[in-house]
């Protein structure tokens, strides 16, 4: 048996956010990160309309980027005091993660973060509330998700949280807030949308449900991710719903060692962060060189060639070398500024925790901590594959 679970509505278009005046409740509690939303008036916006709604409102603002536990437990306490039948969070990926775990501590005040680690062994939610996601970039699809990120910050661990029960109620996806994203910022989640679709339409979990969205995805993220990042506003929506299909597809398709790798890397350098989507950018087409040597794998890039009138597995890879390089995304990782000598000391580590990620399960090909240990310098220097 499987199952396919996606949110129960998903509005879209523009003032898609005028349907939080239908909800029907008594308490909405609002999650927001820093202030962007409320610069743009969107949280207003928000306020007002669930105000319409005839709902008391409560606001928790401030999530940070890289949500931690502390934050989480803090909202779950506020959640408890307020008592709201509905969860709306806006924001970056960042603020509707961090809602999403809330949402858990808020309905089982006795669960310890540690009961959360087991994948898809969550309690039953919306005993007390149902959740509300209203994205603001691009790119998590997290509106649409199983999944959580949450960063221990006293063990130094992000904890990739998984259950179909955080999975949104209702996903409001509004292209006038994606508006707002900065060129770098647009590049960046587009690249991390074309990275889910891929890896979720070449996954081992990948099924007749979720092809299709993968597939429609990539064709739309290929189609306007360079009008998007150049500032054109149609394109912009249209990568707002496509990255949304794509989550669509990975929250039941799963991710495969593009994601592990970038995982393991984004804070692993002393000469700064590696932002997830541009990561994901770097390492896509010598993880589909990889992937590519496994026959079942092949093929399946080679549909994605097809859908997009290239021919074959090497014209895709040019493709997204030659999108990373119109957005001003490096080529190599020696390219981004990581220093030889901390890659080399750290390169050993970096692979092991690299396959030891949640998201390696379901790559079409399990690499081996020698193969994995080839596969990064290859990145690093720019080399091709042919292992
Ligand atoms: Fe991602």
């Amino acid at each position: 048996m499987a199952r396919f679970t996606l949110p129960r509505d998903i509005y879209y278009g523009r003032d898609a956010l005028d349907e939080l005046k239908n909800l029907k409740g008594s308490k909405a509690i609002v999650v927001v990160g820093g202030g962007s939303m409320k610069r743009f008036g969107f949280l207003d916006k928000v306020i007002a309309n669930l105000q319409a709604a005839g709902m008391e409102t409560c606001l928790f603002e401030g999530v940070e980027p890289d949500p931690s536990v502390e934050t989480v437990m803090k909202g779950a306490q506020m959640m408890r005091e307020f008592g709201p039948d509905w969860i709306v969070s806006i924001g970056g990926g960042s603020p509707i993660d961090a809602a999403k775990a809330m949402w858990v501590f808020y309905e089982y005040p006795d669960v310890k973060f540690e009961d959360l680690l087991t994948p898809f062994s969550f309690p039953t939610l919306r005993t007390k509330a149902k959740f509300v996601a209203i994205p603001s970039t691009s790119g998590t699809a997290t509106e649409v998700t199983a999944f959580s990120v949450i960063t221990d910050y006293q063990k130094g661990i992000k904890y990739p949280l998984a259950d179909f029960n955080i999975t949104p109620d209702v996903a409001i996806v509004d292209p006038a807030l994606a508006e707002t994203m900065p060129q770098k910022l647009t590049a960046h989640t587009g690249m991390d949308a074309l990275t889910h679709a891929i890896e979720a339409y070449v996954s081992t979990a990948a099924t007749p449900f979720t092809d299709p969205l993968a597939l429609k995805a990539i064709q739309m993220v290929v189609q306007y991710l360079p009008a998007s990042y150049e500032g054109c506003m149609n394109a912009r929506e249209q990568m707002h719903y496509a990255q949304c299909l794509a989550g669509m597809a990975f929250s039941n398709a799963l991710l495969g060692i593009v994601h592990s790798m970038a995982h393991k890397t984004g804070a692993a350098f002393s000469t700064g962060h590696i932002p997830h989507g541009c990561a994901n950018a770097i390492y896509l087409p010598y993880v589909i060189q990889y992937n590519a040597k496994d026959m079942r794998a092949a093929k399946r890039y080679e549909d994605i060639a097809n859908a997009l009138g290239l021919d074959g597995v090497p014209a895709l890879c040019a493709k997204i070398d030659e999108f990373n390089k119109r957005m001003g995304i490096p080529k190599t990782l020696k390219e981004f500024g990581v220093e030889e000598a901390e890659f080399k000391s750290k390169l050993s580590d970096i692979a092991k925790n690299a396959i030891g990620d949640a998201c390696t399960g379901s790559n079409p090909r399990i690499p081996t901590q020698e193969e994995m240990e080839q596969l990064f310098p290859a990145i690093y220097y720019g080399d091709k594959i042919d292992f």
